[in-house]
């Protein structure tokens, strides 16, 4: 299995949907996209137009723009409602750029409804938490069945909703 940023988004967000997704279940009466987590995507853009794609043995990611000037990865995004997943999967995409050769890489996610803009930067303490974030979600995916419901609130907005909630 390839890692992408939604794995890590899904981890972050519930690891119940992180399950369901890597073994590709999907709500009868709703869209790939819409199952893929509609409380995340409605604060993502759509991809038009993939700037830079990297598709290695283990992880697959693509990013919005990569500032080769600044050594900067833009990332676009429409609401804040899901910051700490938005910061996440960008602190993935420079670890894996890291380990790719591409040093000192920064981040910065562009909110422009809001006007707001993030700069993110990966830390040590950030790279051991994402390997081991990684190995997590190797062996949450191997697990037979899925992790248990986690009962928030924002349950209610996510596609596996009746699933979990039967
Ligand atoms: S409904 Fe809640 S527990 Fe179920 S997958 Fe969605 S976020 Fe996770």
């Amino acid at each position: 299995m390839k890692i992408t940023g939604t794995h890590i988004n899904y981890y972050f967000h519930c690891k119940r949907h992180l399950w369901f997704f890597a073994h590709h279940i999907l709500m009868e009466h709703t869209s790939e996209l819409v199952a893929i987590g509609k409380f995340i995507s409605e604060s993502t853009y759509e991809r038009k137009q993939h700037e830079l794609h990297f598709v290695e043995e283990d992880f697959e990611f693509v990013l919005d723009f990569f500032d080769k000037n600044t050594n900067t990865i833009h990332e676009i995004k429409k609401t804040n409602k899901m910051e700490e997943l938005h910061i996440w999967q960008l602190k993935f995409y420079i670890y894996r750029l890291k380990e790719l050769g591409f040093h000192n890489v920064k981040g910065i996610i562009d909110y422009p409804k809001l006007k707001r803009l993030i700069k993110v930067e990966l830390t040590e303490k950030d790279e051991e938490k994402l390997n081991e974030v990684i190995k997590e979600i190797h062996l949450l995916v191997n697990q037979k069945k899925p992790p248990k419901v986690i009962r928030k609130s924002y349950c209610r907005k996510c596609s596996y909703f009746e699933l979990c909630y039967v």
